[in-house]
């Protein structure tokens, strides 16, 4: 089943920039895939634009098998996300910014605890998000976007500016999601962690794509 497609997709900015320029490519569930490009290849727009932040200029984008403009909130809710600057409430503790999310979704998610526990947050808890370091600010903006056990989960550069060792516990979590029934799309513009997590590469570069398809599929392309 396809849960995203782009046909003939646009996108420009009011300041005249084309950030997306003609984009077509579809997502089937379960699927593990990688945007990889220079700064200004338009992978944060091409996000956006999954996420319904922002409209395309031209061009169609279905979500779920269904035209983007006619999503609903519980199609929405099948989705999670994570953007560059997690959206965090610097003044809640771990523990109350995780039971915030789960009273707005109504549900608890186990995976989230077995998580804390790994990525040592557990003695954290009681701890304000403003005196987290980076990488663990990261690791509580993904358990937010997993809080309602979402089907596709979107998360723009995961992995960049964090310390070694958070680095690499998100890269281990996000391998997990090979061979699940769980989408992921990542973005990065580090190949050395989009081909630990990913089976599938789209590479763009001026906004559009290059390449789309296996690393060694990428590899012969350059
Ligand atoms: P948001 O989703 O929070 O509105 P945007 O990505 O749309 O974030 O924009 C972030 C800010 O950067 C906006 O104020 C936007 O106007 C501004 N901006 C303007 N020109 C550029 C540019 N060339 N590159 C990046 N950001 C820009
Ligand atoms: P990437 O995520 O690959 O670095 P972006 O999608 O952020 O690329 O940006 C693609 C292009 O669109 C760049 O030229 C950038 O300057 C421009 N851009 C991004 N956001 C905005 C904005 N809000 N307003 C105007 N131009 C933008």
């Amino acid at each position: 089943m396809e849960i995203i497609k782009f046909k003939g997709v646009k996108k420009r900015y009011y300041s005249g920039t084309e950030a997306i320029k003609g984009v077509d490519f579809s997502v089937r569930k379960g699927e593990i895939i990688g945007i990889i490009g220079p700064n200004g290849a338009g992978k944060t727009t091409l996000i956006k634009l999954i996420l319904g932040l922002l409209k395309p200029t031209e061009g169609e984008i279905e979500i779920f098998g269904k035209d983007i403009k006619n999503i609903k909130k519980l199609e929405r809710n099948k989705i999670g996300m994570v953007l560059d600057t997690p959206g965090l409430y610097d003044d809640l503790t771990i523990e109350e910014n995780i039971k915030f999310w789960q009273k707005v979704y109504k549900k608890n998610n186990n995976e989230i605890w077995d998580l804390i526990d790994r990525w040592k947050l557990a003695e954290k808890k009681k701890t304000l998000i403003k005196k987290l370091s980076a990488g663990m600010r990261q690791k509580v903006a993904i358990l937010n976007s997993l809080s309602h056990d979402p089907e596709l989960v979107i998360m723009d550069e995961p992995t960049s500016n964090l310390d070694p060792e958070a680095r690499r516990d998100i890269v281990d979590f996000l391998k997990g999601f090979k061979g699940t029934d769980k989408s992921l799309i990542i973005t990065s513009h580090d190949l050395f962690d989009i081909e630990r997590i990913c089976t599938r590469i789209i590479f763009l570069r001026k906004g559009k794509v290059i390449v789309d398809g296996t690393l060694k599929e990428m590899k012969k392309a350059l």
